[in-house]
């Protein structure tokens, strides 16, 4: 997420260089002390047991770790994230969605990659909609040091929504239960202004894929506190994406923060290039709510603090929600 909204650089979610909102001085969003830590019950009834917490500390242990330097665009480290996405698609049937799987970005002075897999539908005829899951892989690289340390690690932002979208390319290029087809993308240079989403949306576009709706996954390392759902979605007002998220989870997993609308999220992540290309339902789930993680845009936001149970859980509780996305009827997200 490029910096947004504090003082101290806390873009939130999604990039945002171009509009500077209200000032916010971290010190006056008081932090969650352990004891009002509550551990979020499941919420929805309907999830499989497929992700776990070791596989997700898998994941993100090499995302997040020091070798790749805070995977900023353009860097050596990033590129390492890269082939590692490339490898997980390829051992789990995720075919590459271009001749190959990375998309070099038109946009941005360094070579930079989104990496962009794709699973056909199983449908004759729902095979030709598409639906786009993603999630950033880069973060800002090496910033100012704090005791010694200057690497931005980038755990929660974004290697905790880029393993989520690791995980459901995993499931479903192994069980092929979607009758649409989905297309798994990993957005590169997000911090530098989404310019990764950017790219890939205009790209998409211009070829006219019959987008149905882009499911983005952003900052879901630790759980929300005291919330009656899991997750929340940036635009909750824009479809009614919300409730039919809910609806094939069989519960309360996807639910509204006021301060997601207030701080305008919506336009603050890789959803948004594509509701501007497609003006179709394009939003982001996220449990960042600006009081249960302290490390934004820190050398703090390490693999350490990540919940890996809860993020697994978060994708066995998600993966419902996408195949009955995937295998309605009818397009019934709608704004
Ligand atoms: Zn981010």
């Amino acid at each position: 997420m490029k910096t947004l909204i504090c003082t101290i650089p806390l873009a939130l979610f999604l990039s945002c260089g171009t509009v500077k909102m209200k000032e916010t001085n971290l010190a006056d969003i008081t932090p969650v002390t352990e004891k009002e830590k509550v551990t979020p019950v499941a919420i929805s009834s309907n999830e499989v047991q497929f992700s776990s917490s070791d596989r997700i500390e898998e994941l993100m242990s090499f995302l997040a770790s020091d070798d790749l330097e805070g995977r900023d665009s353009g860097s050596e480290g990033i590129e390492k994230a890269a082939n590692f996405i490339e490898n997980i698609f390829k051992e789990n049937n995720v075919k590459p969605y271009f001749k190959i799987y990375k998309d070099t970005l038109s946009n941005y002075n360094k070579t930079s990659y989104n990496v962009v897999g794709v699973i056909e539908g199983n449908d004759p005829v729902l095979k030709n909609e598409v639906i786009i899951i993603g999630a950033h892989y880069d973060h800002i690289g090496h910033i100012k040091a704090v005791n010694g340390d200057d690497i931005a690690n980038g755990a929660n932002d974004n290697a905790s929504g880029t393993s989520t979208v690791l995980e459901l390319a995993r499931y479903f290029g192994n069980t092929k239960t979607n009758k649409r087809t989905l297309i798994f993308s990993l957005f590169s240079a997000e911090e530098k202004g989404l310019l990764g989403s950017k790219h890939l949306s205009k790209k998409l576009k211009e070829e006219n894929l019959d987008l149905y709706v882009m499911l983005n996954f952003e900052m879901v390392g630790v759980p929300l506190v005291n919330k009656s759902y899991t997750m929340y979605l940036t635009g909750y007002e824009e479809s009614n994406m919300a409730a039919i998220a809910n609806k094939y989870a069989k519960g309360k997993l996807v639910g509204f923060l006021p301060e997601a609308k207030k701080y305008n999220l919506f336009k603050r992540s890789d959803n948004y290039p594509f509701y501007s290309a497609f003006n179709v339902p394009s939003q982001t789930f996220c449990t960042f709510d600006f009081t249960n993680f302290n490390h934004y845009h820190g050398v703090d936001d390490e693999v350490e603090l990540m919940d890996f149970s809860f993020i697994a859980g978060l994708v066995n509780k998600v993966i419902p929600m996408v195949e009955g996305i995937t295998n309605a009827p009818t397009k019934e997200i709608k704004f």
